[in-house]
């Protein structure tokens, strides 16, 4: 049921009403994680459309994880909001790219890449560098960061140069392993992720007909999760603009983690420079997580250092009081994770859903032990933010026997139907004992149920009409839902929430991570994910790790450096001393936290980017002060410097 403009409003603060019921142009909410930046811009995108202002097919939403669009999608959806878009930059390029590629290219679009190393791997032989796994990956992720940061195989070596990017080997070589893989890319007629969004910007930017053709038909754009836009999005999202204003973008600098990948919180920083007309809201009043889960998190991101002058918000809890953050110890990995399983299961034998409870981690890898450890409890969980899931082998083999099956319907209503295709392909009756094979009878079974979704909301609903939707979902990368225990990445959990998160595996080397010991920005940038994690929680937060990985280790591990300060004085964990890890300082902007690049910089302490206003404010606020102190004197300005001029005055 559609509701009436004003009722929309309802169940919103005063500042998140300012910001859903702006009129067209651009808005900014500058708020920290849980203040209902997500809440107010489904809002706002509801008011919109219901007070007439914008058609619901004009508006274009966009995030970063498939999840977070889904959970978009959702919100609107219980707003009644029906026919607005929310997807991922990627999906929303791939559709449009799609529909404008025959008219740009000629022919068919080409063929996504499947993962990037296979070609990788070919650039680097032809390049004649050498071929080790763990050097291409990196090489990988190289290239995926130039092209988030719009620099050519040409200009690679001189920006990695300037920004002292860790190359995995000689930037010139990287360089041309880079030029390499477009070269073998492009004649294998393939698009990687990136190109999804590179060519949807030239065709909007070369054709002023395609131009037309899109700028007409969507008007309204909205970015949640703006603080991790990277050049290449930012640079996509002005061609969908094409000089308009009509934006609202919402975000939490310190929530800024994919800066590894080009992401930068600086559009969202800079934001009112550009729109200088713009609405700019602040948040601070956090409704997602009890006072207990905010002081924590205050404490996580009040240590962080070179915080952007734009991000300095502090938290307030709004919900009743709840259980304190519990802090545990454990001798190796399987006795954490066993601890773990058995704290979820007295949670769900306490009546929490298992949806409403996730285990985050720092690198997929940690996800095995905990698996097992579920397992062996006969506890129901999806692991998330590895694979996606259309991406998955047995989803993509499902995907072919039902397009199949599609061309001659089976006669059996719908769930049967879909259930014996998929037999086919490995879906047995019984689920396997645990593991992979667990996994992938899992994403095959919640194929099953969305048939079953689909039976329940429309009466006779065809094969066909299932596929369709199945095709539909796969272009959004919308996965259905499983039910279960969540285990995910920090990272894929951003945005989200659960009434109780365990973060696993806090011990130095895995959070923070290994590879940023000795890079400052690389801390920060692991302390930002942390606090990703710590404010996913509601109510129940347990944070835990291990000294040792396998049983009868050696126990050499030393918890997070994280987690000073924040474990209570009476925990067994506080008593020892610990000496915290130093870190060789690179030091960054205080405005909007990058590297500098050059002693002037270091000076100023801001990068040359970076406006100087904090300085004029402080400067202003001296000159004032000196005037006034002068005059006391009775003396030129000029005179009074310090305090220590003062007291040779006085
Ligand atoms: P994140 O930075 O993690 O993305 P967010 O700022 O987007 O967080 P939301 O997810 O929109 O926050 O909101 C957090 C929770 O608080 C949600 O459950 C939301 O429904 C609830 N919430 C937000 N605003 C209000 C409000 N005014 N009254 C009651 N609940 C609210
Ligand atoms: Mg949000």
């Amino acid at each position: 049921m559609t509701k009436s403009p004003t009722g929309l409003l309802d169940g919103l603060d005063p500042e998140q009403r300012a910001a859903a019921a702006a009129p067209r142009g651009p808005v900014c909410v500058l708020a920290g994680a849980g203040t209902g930046k997500t809440r107010t811009i489904t809002h706002r995108i509801a008011h919109l459309i219901a007070s007439g202002h914008v058609a619901a097919g004009q508006v274009l939403a966009v995030t970063f994880t498939a999840r977070a669009a889904g959970e978009m999608r959702t919100r609107l959806r219980a707003l009644g909001v029906d026919g607005a878009q929310a997807l991922t930059f990627h999906a929303a390029a791939r559709r449009q790219l799609r529909y404008f590629w025959p008219r740009v290219v000629g022919d068919r679009m080409w063929d996504l890449l499947d993962g990037k190393l296979r070609l990788v791997a070919q650039a680097a032989q032809r390049s004649r560098v050498s071929s080790d796994a763990e050097i291409l990956r990196d090489i990988a992720s190289e290239i995926e960061w130039a092209k988030a940061s719009l620099i050519s195989p040409e200009d690679y070596p001189a920006q990695a140069a300037r920004l002292q990017r860790d190359t995995p080997m000689q930037a010139a070589q990287v360089a041309e392993v880079y030029r390499k893989y477009e070269e073998v890319k492009n004649a294998a007629r393939m698009l990687d992720f990136d190109d999804l969004l590179l060519h949807t910007t030239a065709a909007l930017e070369d054709n002023a007909d395609v131009a037309r053709e899109f700028r007409d038909r969507y008007r309204c754009f909205v970015v949640d999760e703006y603080q991790d836009v990277t050049p290449l999005q930012q640079r996509l999202l002005d061609a969908w603009l094409g000089g308009r204003d009509d934006i609202t973008v919402v975000g939490d600098a310190n929530q800024t983690i994919y800066s590894f990948g080009g992401a930068s919180p600086r559009p969202l920083l800079d934001f009112t420079r550009r729109f200088p007309e713009a609405t700019v809201v602040r948040l601070e009043r956090d409704y997602r997580s009890t006072p207990q889960v905010v002081e924590l998190a205050n404490k996580v991101i009040g240590a962080a250092r070179g915080r952007p002058a734009g991000s300095r918000l502090k938290l307030v809890g709004q919900r009743p009081d709840g259980p304190e953050p519990r802090f545990a110890e454990f001798d190796d990995e399987p006795t954490e994770a066993g601890a773990v399983a058995g704290r979820v299961r007295q949670l769900l034998d306490a009546g929490v859903p298992a949806s409403e409870i996730a285990i985050l981690y720092r690198v997929n890898a940690q996800s095995e032990v905990y698996e097992q450890a579920l397992t062996d409890l006969e506890i129901p969980y999806l692991v998330r933010g590895g694979e996606r899931f259309f991406e998955r082998r047995e989803i993509r083999q499902a995907m072919v026997a039902l397009r199949t099956a599609a061309g001659d319907p089976p006669s059996a209503e719908l769930v049967p139907a879909v259930r014996a295709v998929l037999a086919r392909i490995g879906l047995t009756e019984q689920p396997p004992s645990g593991g992979a094979a667990k996994e992938r009878w899992d994403a095959l079974l919640a194929l099953v149920e969305l048939a079953e979704e689909l039976a329940a909301s429309v009466e006779g609903a065809s094969f066909g009409r299932y596929v369709a939707e199945l095709e539909q979902r796969a272009a959004a990368q919308h996965p259905p839902t499983v039910e279960g225990v969540t285990l995910a990445s920090l990272h894929a959990a951003k945005g989200l929430e659960w009434d109780a998160v365990f973060l696993v595996g806090l011990a130095e080397g895995t959070m923070p991570i290994q590879r940023a010991d000795g890079d400052e920005a690389a801390i920060e940038e692991e302390r930002r994910l942390f606090y990703v994690g710590v404010t996913r929680a509601r109510e129940h937060l347990w944070l835990s790790w291990s000294l040792s990985r396998h049983p009868g280790g050696r126990r050499h591990r030393r918890r997070s450096r994280f987690l000073y300060g924040l474990i209570p004085e009476e925990h067994p964990a506080a008593r020892v001393p610990r000496r915290q890890p130093t870190t060789r300082t690179k030091p960054s902007c205080r405005m909007c936290g990058e590297q500098l690049a050059n002693t002037l910089e270091v000076k100023l302490g801001r990068c040359a980017r970076c406006p100087s206003d904090l300085d004029e404010a402080l400067l202003t606020r001296l000159k004032d002060w000196r005037a006034e102190r002068a005059r006391e004197l009775k003396v030129p300005p000029f005179v009074v410097f310090t305090d220590a001029t003062l007291v040779a005055i006085a």
